[in-house]
Parts: structure tokens; sequence; C-alpha cells
């Protein structure tokens, strides 16, 4: 069985097919049940799911072909966003951090949020890409057990985490959130994947090219702290809502780790590819 990617385009729910050609759109072909706004979308997940499992029977009339250049991001308006720093170990060394004991956790605001293809505005000489695994909450709660949270992710998907590293490490400490938040640095899609139906989620290649340089490759597996681990830890402290949006961290290669250094040009394109979740493609202006 084929897992559900949920999309949005022009603001309105969609699901889209296995050959990634085409899309429905879920308020029409729902008949009205399921509602075009994609947050009230991740909130009746099970039922997105369901609609999903009779798209080989929807007819030519219903289908519309995508374009994926049109795509918007699929979750526009999160209440919250979570990032985890420094959650894989060759990347932690690249940065000159130690190991941490705990979730190292900031966040990225949504006035950041961008296109699966959107474009980045480079600010200064130091934006750096970071390509992520993400995690969309579909179920909220506090105090969530590792061993039940899995039933609390609807779905998983690409992210690229832009950060510009001047602002970032301004000051001692550094500050992350502001550095992660400028105009376009929160790029997640290019749709959102049933984790239920995905059995490779636990350990996802992941590879990040700028503009067709491989600079970042991984198995997800290589993360200190995995999505359940990342889901208890959370919803001890802060309640997870439907449509929260969780990065997990990035694996070494970014710009600012690499010998010479390598940061964001324009015209540049960044691409990052997850197995079975597509790929994300925003270009630097
Ligand atoms: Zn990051």
């Amino acid at each position: 069985m084929s897992a559900a990617r949920f999309g949005c385009v022009d603001g309105r729910s969609a699901l889209i097919t296995e050959s990634l050609d085409n899309y429905i759109d879920i308020e029409k072909f729902s008949g009205g049940k399921l509602p075009s706004d994609p947050m009230a979308c991740i909130n009746r997940w099970s039922e997105v799911c369901d609609l999903a499992k009779t798209l080989p029977s929807a007819k030519a009339t219903d289908l519309i072909a995508l374009n994926f250049d049109k795509l918007d991001c699929p979750v526009p308006r999160p209440r919250q966003i979570f990032a985890v720093g420094v959650n894989y170990k060759a990347h932690a060394a690249e940065m000159n951090h130690g190991l941490p004991k705990e979730p190292l956790v900031f966040t990225k605001f949504p006035s950041s949020l961008n296109r699966p293809h959107g474009q980045i505005k480079l600010v200064g000489e130091k934006c750096d890409y970071e390509a992520e695994l993400v995690a969309i909450v579909g179920k909220g709660g506090r105090n969530i057990s590792v061993a039940d949270a899995w039933s609390h992710v609807a779905g998983l998907c690409v992210g690229q985490d832009f950060s510009d590293r001047a602002l970032q490490y301004a000051n001692t400490p550094p500050q992350f959130s502001l550095g992660k938040s400028r105009e376009g640095f929160t790029a997640i899609g290019p749709y959102i994947t049933d984790a239920a139906t995905l059995t490779t989620r636990g350990n996802l290649e992941m590879t990040c090219r700028v503009s067709g340089e491989i600079m970042q490759h991984t198995q997800t597996d290589d993360m200190i702290f995995e999505i359940p681990d990342i889901i208890a830890y959370l919803s001890g402290i802060c309640e997870l809502f439907a449509g929260d949006v969780i990065y997990t961290g990035t694996p070494s290669g970014v710009g600012a780790g690499r010998t010479p250094q390598r940061f964001l040009r324009t015209g540049d394109i960044v691409e990052t590819t997850i197995q079975d979740l597509g790929t994300l493609r925003n270009t630097c202006i």
C-alpha cells in the first residue's frame, strides 16, 4: 500500500498521486467532507489517510496536473516550530560543539516559512544550508511517552534550515532562533508523507546538494535523539498541537563546517532529497 502524500496548492489541501504527476483537491474529492484548509486537514489526519486510499479509483476528471513550482508550504500556520541543534555526532564535531546530554532545542518563527520551490533572500556573507528530516505533529498532547510518540506524528517531510551564521554567532553564547528565522529561511515539503505506512521512517537516506555538488549525505539513524525521543522530551515541557513542525537536526557538511567554508551565493540552488519523502529545492537570490 502506498503512503498518503499531503500537499498544499493555491492554499488548498491536496493529495498527490504515487506517480507525483497529479493531485486531487481534498475538499472537492471528498465531496465536502474534508476541509480545504491544510491546518484543519492535519487535525483530521486519519480521515485524510483514508481518503488517500481511494486515490487509485479517482476519475481522470478528478486529477489535476501537478507543477512543483506551484506547491505551497504544506503546513502554512503551525502554532510552533521546534528545531533540534547538534543532533548528529559528526555535525557536533565540525561546529566544535560537545555532544548534548538533552536535545538542544530552539525555535524557527513561522513568519520565516517558505514554499517547497521558493527563493532564499541572502543577507550578508554567511548564509548557510542545513538539510533536515522534519516531523509534523498529527495529535498533540503533553507528556507523550517514547512508546506512544509515533502515534502523535502525522507524517514526515524534507526540511531546509537556512541559517545566517553571522547573526547566529554575533554574541557569546550564540543565539539560534533569530539567525534561523529570516524571510524564507524555513522551507519544508514538498509534501507530507504519512508516517504510519512508511516502513523506512527510522532510517532514511538524506542528501543535500548545493548547485549540483553533494554537500551533506547521511542515514537518519545517525541521529543522537530520534523522533520519539524528541517528542517525549518536548511534550514534557510544552504542549504539542496538531500541525506543529519539528526539525530534527542536520548532519555534517554544512557550509560553516567545511574547509574552506562554503556559504551560499546568489544563484545557488539548494536541493535536499530524502528517501521516500521527495526533494525540496530553494533558489538563492
Ligand atoms: Zn538545523
